[in-house]
């Protein structure tokens, strides 16, 4: 990549700095004497022009403590002081001072943006530990409702999926044949064969 000295308006080739004009003389110059060969003037031609489009000069008064304070920071970052000064202005180095009013403007809006999006994300976050919450409760309730229920000597049903999925429910009480004890069958598949959950005795159920 070559170099362009924006201020002077030379792009750097073979080591030496030309100008718009002098590139056109090389070329000239070349092609009268049957050089043709001319392709690193013209790629350079074309790459100043194009970049020197892009820019405008523009006089600007500045606070002279200002101008001393750049001139030093310039040296310091070991370039020219209009280079710094460009990139200080378009954003490049931002350096204790205050940036320009556009700049700041633009920086806020996109904070403005970042705060609301991370509002959105709070909000979501927030329904969602509501949604968790009210599903910790519930299955609370149903732990509750099965000690409940084992209490009273009815033991729960030992396969919850298919309480679930068994629609409509027919809830019969059957008694072990071995221990006596009651046994509650939710599901409605017939015939079922039943394990007591106190001693394991398995029993059959027709209807
Ligand atoms: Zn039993």
């Amino acid at each position: 990549m070559s170099k362009i000295n924006i201020e002077d308006e030379t792009i750097n080739i073979g080591d030496v700095w030309k100008s718009n004009e002098m590139l056109k003389e090389d070329i000239k110059g070349k092609i009268e004497i049957g050089n043709f060969d001319i392709t690193d003037e013209a790629v350079a031609l074309k790459k100043l022009t194009s970049t020197m489009h892009q820019y405008t000069k523009i006089e600007l008064k500045l606070p002279n403590d200002f101008i001393a304070a750049s001139r030093e920071k310039a040296e310091g970052n070991d370039i020219s002081f209009e280079e710094y000064l460009r990139n200080r202005l378009s954003g490049g180095i931002s350096e204790g001072e205050q940036e320009e009013e556009p700049a700041e403007e633009g920086v806020e809006e996109e904070e403005e943006e970042e705060e609301e999006a991370e509002e959105q994300e709070e909000e979501e976050q927030e329904q969602e530990e509501k949604k968790e919450e009210a599903e910790e409760a519930e299955e609370e309730e149903e732990e509750e409702e099965a000690q409940e229920d084992e209490e009273n000597g009815v033991r729960p049903d030992w396969d919850n999926e298919e309480e679930e999925t068994a629609v409509p429910q027919q809830i019969v009480k059957v008694r072990c044949h071995n221990c006596k004890r009651p046994i509650t069958i939710t599901s409605s598949e017939r015939p079922i064969t039943v394990t007591c959950p106190n001693c394991s005795a398995k029993g059959r159920l027709e209807q």
